[in-house]
């Protein structure tokens, strides 16, 4: 069966729904990751993420959203953000279409942080609008985090931006973009900031982009035990918030 919504025909997606009610949307960013990762590096693990859970739960997984919010990156050249009120925009308008075709589960599959309260606030305005349904948010890595894998593999230095454990899974998807580059060690200083930044004040505040990370610790070997333990841990809170009756 077809799990990606951009290879069904209209048809499909009707037989879909009389089985079905959910559907997964990867949702990412395009911005800097340091030197190590690559622009794309939210969205390409969300998608792989999504796309993975997708297959194996016999679940449609909508085309990804690429770009969101992320205003801080903007000193880092290649860096792209929509401001939070158009990402909700696109939000609403994103839930509003597939709720009218009959889904009642819109399962969003986000891999950056910065997009989580434009997300809310966008299924708040779906619901004061009348939408009807489930509207979830899942980051990739929550489930990820509260296991002992992260600490194992990258020894409490996985961080909050350009993390080895995201950077290792778009080396396990993206292999040929890395075949070239080499990771050289540097020091893992964190220092206090607070939050929000401006673009300056975050360029100020991590010169090369890395927020707690020892990014050169990603490979495609922890990728791949990165990408199983997201998906099952992703699989079993799904199906958590999937048995809740949508009335
Ligand atoms: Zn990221």
């Amino acid at each position: 069966m077809h799990t990606l919504l951009e290879n069904m025909s209209f048809p499909e997606v009707e037989d879909y729904l009389k089985e079905k009610d959910t559907v997964l949307v990867p949702v990412g960013s395009v911005e800097q990751h340091s030197e190590y990762g690559v622009i794309g590096t939210d969205f390409i693990a969300a998608e792989g993420v999504a796309r993975e859970v997708g297959q194996k739960m016999g679940l449609m997984v909508a085309p990804t959203i690429h770009y969101g919010v992320s205003p801080h990156h903007m000193d880092f050249a290649g860096s792209v953000t929509l401001s939070p009120i158009t990402f909700l925009h696109l939000i609403v308008d994103i839930c509003c279409s597939f709720i009218r075709h009959g889904f009642s589960r819109i399962f969003f599959i986000n891999g950056h942080g910065g997009n989580k309260n434009a997300l809310a606030s966008a299924f708040q305005q779906v619901k004061m609008d009348g939408g009807r349904g489930q509207l979830e948010l899942f980051s990739w890595y929550d489930g990820l985090k509260e296991t002992e894998i992260v600490r194992e593999l990258f020894q409490d230095q996985d961080g909050s931006h350009a993390t080895p454990s995201e950077i290792s899974l778009t080396m396990l998807l993206r292999p040929a973009v890395f075949a070239e580059r080499a990771f050289e060690d540097k020091q893992n200083e964190t220092p206090d900031y607070y939050w929000p930044l401006t673009a300056e004040e975050m360029r100020g505040t991590f010169p090369d982009g890395r927020m707690g990370a020892s990014s050169w610790l990603a490979s495609v070997e922890k990728g791949r035990l990165v990408m199983t333990v997201a998906v099952e841990t992703l699989i079993e809170k799904i199906e958590k918030r999937q048995s809740i009756p949508v009335l």
